[in-house]
């Protein structure tokens, strides 16, 4: 199985993303929250993530959990740039019957693994498939986004906590970090992790080449977190 890049489709630029973006209208967009994850999205399903729409049943695929269900709307656009589902259906974008709606919906959107926009529940979710996929020898890899403000769920904690314990390495961890917690302090949620048992590292979230580094690199016996850091949500908003 390889991904829509390898097979030798021209690559999905970040112009393409956002004109596809464009054609998702509506007053409830949550735009910043949208925009955040973009780079992020890119780089996952343009260089690491083992799926495509051929092999969305294959028990080996990897799975992505876009556990920060708000602000889909760079999730949607790369996945109807990757063949997903047809790019026209982004024109329907939250109407009454559109499958598009504004939390991903797992029985309706092709591609998308997991229902979610209730946070702290991606993760758990992650750490059960991540667990259950090494039961079964399986070499694929789960990887969960969230954002920063996500981990104060105790629910994370929990997840945090059993990862690191029994050293879940098929699980990488997401955290869009854009200082949006009530009381954020950088470098918190990386020692945090570490404190753990996990490999964390904190890079530029809008440095591809950095952040595919850091979404490529594995550390035997350790769950992985990439905390992908972008532009304070208070400065984006103005
Ligand atoms: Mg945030």
């Amino acid at each position: 199985m390889t991904s829509p890049q390898i097979l030798g489709a021209p690559p999905v630029t970040r112009e393409r993303i956002t004109a596809l973006m464009s054609r998702l209208t509506g007053d409830e967009k949550h735009t910043v929250a949208a925009t955040s994850t973009l780079d992020v999205l890119q780089v996952l399903y343009g260089r690491i993530l083992r799926v495509s729409p051929a092999a969305a049943d294959d028990p080996d695929r990897d799975r992505f959990y876009l556990s920060k269900g708000h602000g889909p709307m760079a999730f949607y656009a790369v996945l109807a740039a990757h063949g997903f589902f047809p790019e026209d259906v982004l024109d329907t974008f939250t109407d009454f019957d559109s499958p598009l709606g504004l939390h991903p919906d797992r029985l309706l959107v092709p591609g998308v693994e997991i229902s979610s926009g209730s946070l702290g529940h991606g993760l758990p979710l992650a750490v059960g498939a991540a667990h259950a996929l090494r039961i079964r020898r399986s070499p694929a890899r789960v990887i969960v986004l969230v954002g920063d403000a996500e981990l104060d769920e105790g629910s994370c904690t929990e997840a945090i906590e059993y990862a690191g314990g029994i050293g879940l390495d098929a699980l990488t961890l997401v955290v869009v970090d854009n200082a949006s917690s009530s009381y954020a302090v950088r470098g918190r949620i990386e020692q945090r992790l570490r404190a753990h048992g996990w490999d964390a590292l904190r890079v530029d979230g809008r440095d591809h080449a950095r952040l595919e580094e850091a979404l490529s690199r594995r550390v035997p016996g350790r769950p992985n977190a990439v905390i992908a850091q972008v532009e304070d949500k208070a400065e984006a908003a103005r």
